[in-house]
């Protein structure tokens, strides 16, 4: 099975290769086999990408809004059209089922544009009416060249969702994806090349951290988004601080859902099933501190063990196959080693626990129960599919446990008490909260972290802020009076 991209990067609205990269093997993560072969970017591709698109700025920022909007929208319909085939690249990319990127990724994408390339005709600024009839205007003006560097869970869809709002605003973009899933942010910039993008105005690099490290440096780039974990969040951040850089930070978790004995079971396991086992557990707001009021706790256990039994594991490429591998060996490892810490430090394995007795990088839906605060499965982000289960008897109990953690990304609530769900949630210290639901991310919702899970926001009117920096003008109309 083979997935070439015609080169490994695409630069100033062409594809192009410098065999002097180091190499980069892009692995279908369902059998282990060979993709594709891609090399890093060498610092003469970094210096072209940036000189790319910091040439490309001032003419894409003087177009209309109308005009730079058009160009998304068009990309979008794109996207839709060819979703199918885009979603079997990020399928091989990542090992997701298509069953799930038919409907996630592509998908999401073109919305993301879409919904950008509609607002960028609306970017405007304020007036202010000033005492002696002087006056002050604000223009909202793009930031310049952005940087933009994705994790390897959702890769289309982190692309579009960076991309969308930076170039609906004026701005340029340079984007890295993970080494690990190289190949759909190439198709992606392709296709907004022929929707009418000016060369230059997004290009992609593939590279490791050092790639990404030498884009948040370069006095060229004005603001970095970043979606990964809270240890590279920390680097780039300190890295894009030395010269002031915006940045948006798209971090990790470990996001609590609250059961409460009132809600909906069914409701809730479903709930969990989503924030627990979709993409395999591959998504960042994941609610894998599942407190369960000790009431109901068997009979919500009971019922997931017995949805569980719905998983089909297999060949991703099989629409019927609704449970996919973790993205890489080394994932697959980590995975398993945080289980057997959860064995080792005493939580119950009710469901799961072992590495698929079959080819590729799966591991099988884990459940652990008797999970206390203090194990390691409670604290520390897993990435992958094990959902930990945790009594508790009272509200005040389990707001405070649920906010007892340095991250702050998501966080749910299950309960069919309206006072209770909007009390709960006011309580929690998330940036994205859910009350009967779990992990929908649509565009116009704002998405992004607390504490040490993020900075910024993605998608909705929010992501203008985050693009642009308003310029004020004041205008005087009168005498100027000055002291002498
Ligand atoms: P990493 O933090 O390992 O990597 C993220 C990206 O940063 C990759 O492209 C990586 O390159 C790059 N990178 C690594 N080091 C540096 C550096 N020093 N300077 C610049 N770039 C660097 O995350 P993963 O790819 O492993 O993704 C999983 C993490 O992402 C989880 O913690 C997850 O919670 C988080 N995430 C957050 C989301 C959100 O929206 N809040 C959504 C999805 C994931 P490479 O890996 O190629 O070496």
């Amino acid at each position: 099975m083979r997935a070439q991209p015609k080169a490994s990067h695409f630069i100033d609205g062409a594809y192009i290769e410098d065999d002097a990269g180091a190499p980069i093997t892009c692995i279908y993560p369902a059998t282990g086999e060979t993709l594709a072969e891609l090399h890093e970017a060498t610092p003469a591709l970094v210096d072209k990408a940036l000189a790319a698109a910091k040439r490309a700025g001032p003419e894409w920022a003087a177009l209309s809004g109308t005009e730079r909007g058009r160009i998304l929208r068009r990309a979008a319909d794109m996207m839709r059209d060819e979703n199918r085939a885009l979603s079997e690249i990020e399928t091989l990319d990542t090992g997701k089922p298509l069953q799930e990127t038919l409907v996630a990724d592509a998908t999401s994408g073109a919305d993301a544009l879409e919904y950008f390339g509609g607002l960028a005709a609306t970017i405007a600024g304020e007036t202010f009416r000033l005492p002696g009839g002087d006056w002050a205007y604000t223009t909202r003006d793009p930031l310049g060249v952005c940087v933009g560097i994705g994790a390897w869970n959702y890769p289309t869809q982190i692309a579009c969702w960076k991309a969308a709002p930076a170039l609906a605003c004026g701005n340029t973009m340079v984007f890295k994806p993970s080494e690990t899933t190289p190949l759909s942010a190439l198709r992606v910039a392709e296709i907004l090349k022929e929707a009418g993008l000016p060369d230059g105005v997004f290009n992609v690099l593939q590279g490791r951290g050092g790639v990404g490290a030498s884009l948040v440096t370069d006095p060229r780039v004005a603001k970095v988004s970043l979606t990964g974990s809270v240890p590279t969040g920390q680097k780039v951040y300190a890295a894009a601080a030395e010269g002031l850089r915006h940045v948006t930070m798209e971090l990790g978790g470990k996001s609590p859902m609250i059961v409460f004995a009132d809600a909906d079971l069914d409701r809730a396991v479903s709930g969990a099933i989503l924030g627990n086992f979709y993409s395999s557990g591959q998504v960042c707001s994941n609610g894998t501190r599942v407190f369960v009021e000790r009431t109901c706790r068997d009979a919500f256990v009971d019922r997931l063990r017995e949805r569980l039994k719905g998983v089909v594991m297999g060949d991703p490429l099989d629409e019927a196959t609704n449970y996919g591998p973790m993205v890489s060996e080394a994932q697959m490892n980590i995975v398993l080693g945080y289980i057997e810490k959860g064995v080792a430090e005493g939580a119950t394995l009710a469901h799961g626990g072992r590495r698929a007795n079959r080819d590729g990088f799966f591991v099988e839906p884990t459940v652990f129960t008797g999970v206390t605060d203090d194990m390691t499965i409670a604290k520390e982000e897993i990435f992958g599919p094990v959902l930990s289960v945790l009594d508790f008897d009272s509200e005040d109990e389990v707001i405070r446990r649920a906010n007892d953690t340095p991250f702050g990304l998501a966080a749910g609530v299950f309960t069919d008490d309206i006072r209770r769900a909007h009390r709960v949630a006011a309580a929690f210290r998330a940036g994205t909260c859910y009350i009967n639901h779990y992990n929908a991310a649509p565009v116009e919702m704002p998405f992004g972290g607390s504490k040490m899970s993020g900075v910024g926001r993605e998608n909705s009117l929010a992501a203008i802020e985050h693009y642009t920096e308003r310029k004020t003008v004041y205008v005087g109309m009168g005498d100027v009076e000055a002291p002498f």
